[in-house]
């Protein structure tokens, strides 16, 4: 089960504000005293605002609105009028703002890079590779190919009826979308959605994470300073209660964040009969067999569970290494990972580690620790919390002799936290990979790359890599989503786009067309049983071969 509470369900809806910019911040002193809710940032205060700050130093950054329902209905409206003309612009017209925008993204990436590190507590690097990366290529992805994934298309059919008919598929945008999004990526997780949604001729309403709010207002204003109609694109900035009223506007919600919160949304959705889509929790596993570079297997474990302070959807969460290679594995990821600087993030190269951005995922990541040992596990490296800096840090951890009673196996860790676990064969390496409500990605070493490929059908998660991992995520041309509790549906891909429009299936009968065609009224037996003969003709063969 997954234990987390939705980051910020206590909160409560205040009166509207305006947006503050972070240098219009009251100061840490003043905001602090307002705040009516824990300590952490992210939170509400008396006034209606969210007081946000940089988990690396503890320090306030900024304030921002809590939006509530009236001011989210007005914008709703204005969002629905700018979608029109929006729409009217087509693909062409819609593509060259985004392709300015991918400019934007280059030109201002230092002012990009710190604002995420400042609000997430990200390192440098985890903010370049994983989040403006990934945006500037996700601009030019999405103009490109919009047009291309929604293009009226034309088919053909078996069904005898419609023969030389027209049969088309085409798609129209939903109208207004809502994306919700999580801490942990502001800028690939929250307004990366926005980007398909927008290209495919949406209207959205994008509610970011109260933790992280000022990177999808950075990106709002960069999107108006590229030419986006004013309200195509509006930041909602609020908690949960914000989110829900959201839901109650849209057209469709894009929604990413925790399993437990995605239920909720899915089910407010289903009231409503919206589509949703959602990108929720993982705990993904990485198989290393006996014959895999253990060298490449270790140096992927070890970045893919750490990077970004390993609160990442699909950050590497368990490992299963078969016996023969086991303590060679375990001995070079527990070198690696124990060398990491962890801290303050100061620019390019200062740390490797950043900090726990969520103030309450610290206390999950330390429970999981804990309930680990409990139970025999025992910490090579790492296994404590850091706060020298005044901000909120864990040490990069391994464990080793965990088995899976233990939480830091089953649940969501979503921290620096790599548990290591021998197995006897593949067989059973992949039967514990697939014992988990979870299943976002997995990845698999072996140096039979078709070996690997027959291990990866065999586990239930959306993605798996042989001897790589997360680096899918990266290829917006590869379907990402969750099966079982990891969410429904898809981004990137055809799919990716297609989600945010309504589909419209045509069937256009030419002028000279019979007035009657065979199978209509009135009923004659002769008719029925020339059609029965046909229908035999056409589709009984198949059975005469089988027989
Ligand atoms: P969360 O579920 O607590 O919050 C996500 C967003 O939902 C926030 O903006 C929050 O304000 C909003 N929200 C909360 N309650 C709501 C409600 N009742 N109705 C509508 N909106 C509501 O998640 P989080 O802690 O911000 O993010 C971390 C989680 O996100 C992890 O579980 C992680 O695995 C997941 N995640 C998944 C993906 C993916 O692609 N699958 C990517 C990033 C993060």
């Amino acid at each position: 089960m997954d234990t987390r509470e939705s980051s910020e369900g206590d909160l409560r809806a205040g009166a509207p504000a305006s947006a503050t910019a972070p240098e219009a911040s009251g100061g840490a002193g003043s905001v602090a005293q307002e705040q009516v809710w824990g300590q952490g940032g992210g939170q509400s205060d008396a006034e209606g605002s969210i007081t946000v700050e940089n988990p690396a130093t503890g320090e306030v950054i900024g304030t921002v609105a809590e939006i509530g329902a009236q001011e989210l209905e007005r914008m709703a409206e204005r969002g629905r009028q700018a979608q029109r003309p929006w729409e009217a612009l087509g693909f062409e017209g819609r593509g060259e703002i985004l392709r300015r925008a991918q400019r934007w993204v280059m030109d201002n990436s230092e002012r990009i890079i710190e604002t995420i590190v400042r609000e997430t507590g990200k390192t440098y690097e985890d903010a370049q590779f994983a989040e403006l990366l990934y945006a500037a290529n996700a601009f030019g992805f999405w103009a490109k190919k919009a047009p291309k994934y929604l293009a009226e298309e034309r088919v053909s059919s078996s069904q005898i009826l419609v023969k030389g008919k027209k049969l088309e598929i085409s798609y129209r945008p939903r109208g207004l979308v809502g994306v919700i999004g999580p801490w942990n990526y502001p800028l690939t997780n929250s307004f990366g959605d926005c980007i398909p949604a927008l290209a495919a001729g949406n209207a959205v309403i994008l509610k970011p994470s109260p933790f992280t709010p000022f990177t999808s207002l950075l990106m709002a204003e960069g999107m108006r300073e590229c030419g986006l109609p004013e309200d195509v694109l509006q930041v909602a900035t609020g908690g949960a209660q914000t989110g829900a009223a959201l839901i109650e506007l849209v057209d469709m919600i894009m929604f990413t964040g925790s399993t437990r919160t995605g239920r909720k949304v899915a089910q407010a959705a289903g009231a409503r009969l919206i589509p949703c889509s959602l990108e929720l929790g993982g705990k993904d596993p990485i198989i290393v067999l006996a014959d895999a570079d253990v060298e490449r297997a270790a140096n992927v474990a070890a970045y893919y569970s750490m990077q970004n302070a390993g609160q990442t959807c699909i950050s590497i969460e368990r490992a299963y290494v078969e016996a023969p290679v086991y303590d060679e594995f375990v001995r070079r990821v527990a070198e690696k990972i124990g060398s990491l600087r962890v801290g303050r993030p100061e620019g390019p190269g200062s740390v490797e580690v950043g900090a726990i951005t969520f103030p309450p995922q610290l206390d999950v990541i330390r429970e999981h620790v804990q309930d680990a040992i409990d139970k025999g596990a025992r910490v090579l490296t790492g296994g404590h919390e850091r706060t020298d800096s005044g901000g909120r840090f864990y040490e990069p951890t391994v464990i080793v002799d965990v088995d899976h009673t233990m939480k830091v196996m089953r649940e969501e860790t979503f921290g620096p936290v790599l548990p290591i676990m021998k197995v006897r064969d593949a067989e059973e390496a992949i039967h514990l990979a697939n014992e988990s409500i979870y299943g976002l990605g997995a990845s698999v070493f072996t140096r039979d790359a078709r070996r690997g490929e027959e291990i990866a059908r065999r586990i239930d998660a959306g993605a798996v890599d042989v001897n790589d991992a997360l680096i899918n995520y990266t290829v917006l041309e590869l379907p990402m989503g969750g099966h079982k509790c990891s969410g429904l549906g898809q981004r990137h891909g055809p799919a990716g786009i297609r989600k945010y429009c309504s589909v419209q299936s045509r069937v256009v009968t030419a002028r000279l067309a019979p007035k009657r065609e065979p199978h209509m009224f009135p009923y004659k037996a002769s008719t029925s049983r020339l059609l029965g003969r046909l229908f035999k003709l056409l589709y009984g063969r198949g059975r005469a071969k089988a027989r």
